[in-house]
């Protein structure tokens, strides 16, 4: 018998954790943490519906918090198991859960100091310690390569292109004298999209996990590359410095490959791009070293002298020397909705000059600077002072990881009517959404399952 449970990201965005059991044997797909408002994130603190020893293997579709998140604390609770994920996600997974660590030290620390908390002492989901004991469980898996695990379970991992390392996963289960082959989506990427290649086609399978982020939503009319050349070349040319509030992994590779493709190309001026934030640094080596799994056109940058033109920034002395620069140049830092980081510092100094530009290139949440300053908002509070804003803010649609519902659809194309298929990782209207464009467009039989809810496959 085999049975599939959902357990987070079930009519929500965040908190991926998927249950396959096969006569007995626990598989869990990702194990997300719960992010955004107060209600989800106190799921993170309930006990799972099932015990964490008593899971017997973890596939890892990717290194977003909201997919891996929750390891450390499913290890502390008992996880012994391994843990598989491609190469990249492994070593993107171990600073990115490092930093959710010690995130969460500051936030009890925080709630301790102001005696905000019904808990005394409040406490951090998971210590560095437990990310280490985390790390220790990886088995590094090759991209389309076939892995046989105990009880006739088998898997492969394939690139999706979301994210470096990005997979989706599909396994192939022998239950009695039948085959069944059940396919998870992971996060699914876009085509034509900077650094992220396309995704491959989704294989053949029975059952299909799909994700739908933006299962009712359209990325269209959005060519970030002209965006991109006309609000960047407009600041250069007057001298200015382009301020750009990044996520550290993915979205400021994504942002400096776009910049130095554009000075290859000769739409830019060849300027300094400082990039200064350690955990962007960190994801930039990663990305580096598994350049062959990026899309870049190596020979355009090298050729139209994009080289050479970015500098990383490793110590704060360094940091601190671009509060006096001038421009034109660019400075890209974390974090990417002006939450903390050294970006503050450098909005700090640069603020007042209207000849710079703070450039908002991801989702900017409801009450952080990012979302204030998108919203129009002239002055905002860094280190308990009030800062003007007289340089310009503009957004750059268009960078999302995440397929639309054209793009979703684009990418089943060649995927026949599985026998069930099940919409996770979107809100719900984004669920349903998409959930009735599969049944009306493609004759699939799909619904959105909701939390804890259990199907026999
Ligand atoms: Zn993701």
């Amino acid at each position: 018998m085999i049975l599939l449970s959902f357990h987070g990201a079930a009519r929500t965005v965040t908190g991926s954790r998927y249950l396959l059991e096969v006569n007995g044997r626990r598989l869990m797909i990702d194990c997300g943490m719960f992010q955004g408002l107060k209600a989800l994130r106190e799921q993170n603190w309930k006990p799972t519906a099932f015990e964490p020893r008593s899971v017997d293997r973890m596939l890892l579709t990717h290194a977003h918090i909201d997919h891996s998140g929750y390891l450390p604390r499913f290890v502390r609770e008992g996880y012994r198991s391994a843990v598989h994920a491609t190469s990249p996600t492994a070593e993107l997974a171990r600073f990115m859960l490092l930093d959710s660590a010690h995130l969460q030290m500051e936030d009890a620390e925080f709630l301790n100091r102001k005696r905000k908390t019904k808990h005394s002492p409040a406490l951090p989901l998971y210590v560095a310690d437990d990310v280490e004991a985390a790390m220790k469980l990886f088995r590094p898996e090759e991209y389309d390569s076939w892995k046989q695990l105990d009880s006739g379970v088998s898997f492969r991992m394939l690139n999706v292109g979301h994210l470096l390392g990005s997979a989706m996963i599909q396994l192939r289960i022998q239950d009695g004298g039948r085959s069944v082959t059940v396919l998870f989506s992971g996060d699914v990427g876009r085509y034509g999209m900077p650094i992220n290649p396309d995704p491959v086609p989704p294989p053949e399978s029975d059952y299909l996990v799909l994700e739908s982020t933006y299962g009712d939503r359209c990325h269209c009319n959005e060519d970030v590359n002209s965006q991109l050349e006309i609000l960047a070349g407009e600041v250069l040319s007057r001298g200015g410095i382009l301020l750009v509030p990044a996520f550290a992994v993915g979205r400021a590779q994504q942002i400096i490959y776009l910049l130095q493709l554009l000075v290859a190309r000769g739409k830019l001026p060849r300027v300094p791009i400082h990039l200064d934030s350690p955990m962007a640094l960190e994801a930039t080596k990663v990305y580096e070293k598994y350049r062959g799994q990026n899309r870049l056109p190596e020979e355009e940058l090298r050729s139209g002298g994009a080289e050479g033109t970015l500098h990383l920034v490793h110590t704060q002395q360094e940091s601190m020397a671009l509060n006096g620069m001038s421009g034109p140049a660019v400075i890209i830092s974390s974090s990417g909705m002006m939450t903390g980081g050294r970006i503050l510092h450098h909005i700090k100094h640069h603020a007042s000059d209207p000849r710079n530009l703070i450039l908002l290139i991801g989702y900017q949440a409801e009450g952080t600077r990012g979302r204030a300053l998108q919203e129009g908002a002239r002055a905002i509070r860094i280190h308990h002072e009030e800062i003007e804003v007289a340089a310009a803010v503009a957004v750059l649609h268009g960078l999302s990881g995440h397929a639309d519902h054209h793009e979703l659809l684009k990418w089943l194309s060649g995927f026949p009517p599985p026998k069930s298929s099940f919409v996770t990782h979107g809100e719900e209207a984004q669920a349903l959404a998409l959930a009735g464009r599969l049944q009306a467009e493609r004759g699939f039989s799909a619904q959105a399952p909701e939390m804890g809810q259990q199907f026999t496959l």
